[in-house]
């Protein structure tokens, strides 16, 4: 019995996403071995390139090393290339013709991986021209890749989704967020439901907010245009932050069985009523004139490819409720912004204050427990403690699990490379169902809807702020706080 061969099939090879990330990324699973032994990658785009073009075009973001010249060679022997249009059966039919040699050539079967590094007009197409011409034959596979944007609302993601449904079934589409590939956001459910210490006391009786922030420092650089038409609050929010916010929350799922996590996202999601415009907070950047570079001194306006007096939120801050016997009443706050002061992806969960307190009035603090995503993945509680030596005192401090220094010998793979080799083993843990999608965006629709028919206008705030003070102004009014009194002493080597 020969090996089965796998075909890995990137659509819109000769693009950014392609060259970036999807290539380097083969590489990498490829090169520590982690792919199935018979494996091809094929790309396929309309621009007219050889295969040394194509090579010369992602080879840069590989990262070869010296000792590995030898083994990326074998790996470039794997790649070939097809041109052909996206709406056509001509390059289809070739690409399928590709994949049959291979067949032949292995005596089965070849179960195909496609990739669609595509922007999104063209899903439709290509997944209609697959289906006709390039599913696998019995005893193979076929699996689907797609990358957001999934639709820009309800209507217009469930005619993608509906058109894809009509393809295939569930089990072949797999939407990437790559935020469920990150180390610490794969690590909450071990976090949540491995250990005692947090069960008990994950609900409303507990935990007075849940923050969930994405901090981008630098603006959109010239490249504001797509991002006009999205916003952050599909760009990043819809997605991303919903997707952590659905592990945080989630019940405890039967068990790690893809569909019985999936199922208990989708509770969650249906637990929150869509996004009022009273409980947001939107904001657009403007340019810092003593700005430490160039790109610190624009605007979001000032951005050549934003339309004129774009009323777009680079900002955004969401208070989400999720109406059930858990959590009902504690305020899941969603923020995310361009142009702010640090690069930062992190859960934050408050804790409520201590009942019957005997210390001096304000000398506690509120417990809180820090997933931060990047950079830098950690876990800290920020607890009390007694102020070490003589008398009494008490004073904040953190148990702290940084993975720099506990994991040295680690290296985190990337989001891509998880995703991928997921992809290749059939795992649908960490992609988002169609369902759970559909859910995702009835909650964010009418907001959006509303911004845009009332051009609700975002309040400015300075390039590498924290934002619109009004975002602090209405975490506050939901109940966080925020002493400014933690001190961070990071540790000393010795
Ligand atoms: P891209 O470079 O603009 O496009 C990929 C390829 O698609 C191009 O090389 C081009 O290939 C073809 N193409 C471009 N415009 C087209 C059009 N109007 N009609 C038909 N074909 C067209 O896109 P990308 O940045 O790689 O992104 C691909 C997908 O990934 C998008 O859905 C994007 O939203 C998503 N994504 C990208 C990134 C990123 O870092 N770039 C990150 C997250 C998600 P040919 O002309 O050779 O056919
Ligand atoms: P903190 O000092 O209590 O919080 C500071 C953060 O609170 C600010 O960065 C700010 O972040 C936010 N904030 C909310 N409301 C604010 C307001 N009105 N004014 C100013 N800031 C406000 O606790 P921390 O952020 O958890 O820890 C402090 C530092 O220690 C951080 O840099 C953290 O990374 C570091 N630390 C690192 C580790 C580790 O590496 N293992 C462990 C513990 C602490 P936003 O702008 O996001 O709102």
């Amino acid at each position: 019995q020969m090996e089965p061969p796998h075909v890995f099939v990137v659509f819109g090879a000769s693009g950014d996403l392609a060259k970036k990330k999807i290539y380097p990324t083969l590489w990498w699973l490829y090169r520590d071995g982690l792919l199935p032994k018979v494996v091809y990658f094929i790309g396929y785009a309309r621009s007219d390139l050889s295969i040394e073009a194509l090579v010369k075009h992602f080879e840069p973001n590989c990262k070869v090393k010296d000792g590995e010249k030898e083994q990326f060679t074998e790996f470039v022997k794997k790649c070939t290339y097809v041109m052909g249009a996206y709406d056509k059966p001509e390059g289809f039919e070739k690409l399928d013709s590709v994949i049959a040699e291979l067949e032949q050539k292995y005596n089965g079967p070849a179960n195909r991986l496609y990739y669609l590094a595509l922007p999104p007009n063209v899903f439709a197409p290509v997944t209609s021209q697959i289906k006709e011409h390039c599913m696998a034959g019995s005893g193979g596979w076929t699996r689907i890749i797609i990358e957001k944007p999934f639709g820009r609302d309800t209507a217009t993601s469930a005619e993608l989704s509906n058109h894809l449904a009509s393809l295939f079934h569930e089990d072949q589409i797999y939407r990437i967020d790559h935020y469920l590939g990150k180390e610490m956001v794969q690590n909450l459910m071990v976090l949540r439901f491995g250990n005692r210490l947090f069960g008990p006391s994950w609900n409303r009786d507990h935990i007075a907010s849940v923050t969930i922030s994405f901090k981008e420092p630098f603006g959109t650089q010239g490249r504001g245009g797509y991002f006009d038409e999205f916003g952050i609050l599909r760009d990043v929010m819809q997605n991303h932050l919903m997707q952590i916010l659905t592990l945080v929350a989630m019940e405890k799922p039967a068990s790690l069985n893809a569909e019985d996590i999936r199922d208990e996202k989708v509770k969650v999601l249906k637990s929150i009523r869509p996004v009022r415009v009273d409980d947001v907070v939107l904001g657009q950047y403007v340019g810092d004139p003593n700005g430490k570079d160039e790109d610190a001194r624009q605007g979001y306006l000032d951005d050549p490819t934003v339309p004129k007096g774009s009323t777009t939120a680079t900002y955004a801050l969401a208070v989400l409720n999720v109406n059930n016997e858990r959590w009902d009443g504690v305020p899941f706050f969603l923020r995310c912004g361009k142009a702010l002061n640090e690069r930062k992806a992190e859960v934050r969960v408050q804790f409520r204050e201590v009942p019957g307190d005997i210390y001096p009035s304000g000398a506690l603090k509120r417990t809180e427990l820090v997933i931060r995503v990047q950079p830098n993945e950690a876990v800290y509680i920020k607890l009390m403690t007694k102020r070490p030596g003589m008398g009494f005192d008490v004073e904040e401090t953190e148990l702290d699990l940084s993975y720099n220094s506990r994991y040295t010998d680690v290296r985190l793979p990337d989001a891509y490379e998880r995703l991928i080799l997921e992809v290749f083993c059939g795992s649908q843990i960490n992609f988002v169902r169609t369902d759970e999608l559909d859910y995702a965006w009835k909650i964010f629709t009418p907001l959006l809807d509303q911004i845009e028919k009332e051009k609700i206008p975002p309040i400015e705030y300075v390039y590498g702020s924290r934002g619109p003070r009004e975002g602090d102004e209405l975490m506050q009014k939901h109940g966080f706080v925020f002493t400014g009194t933690y001190k961070w002493s990071p540790p000393q080597n010795n």
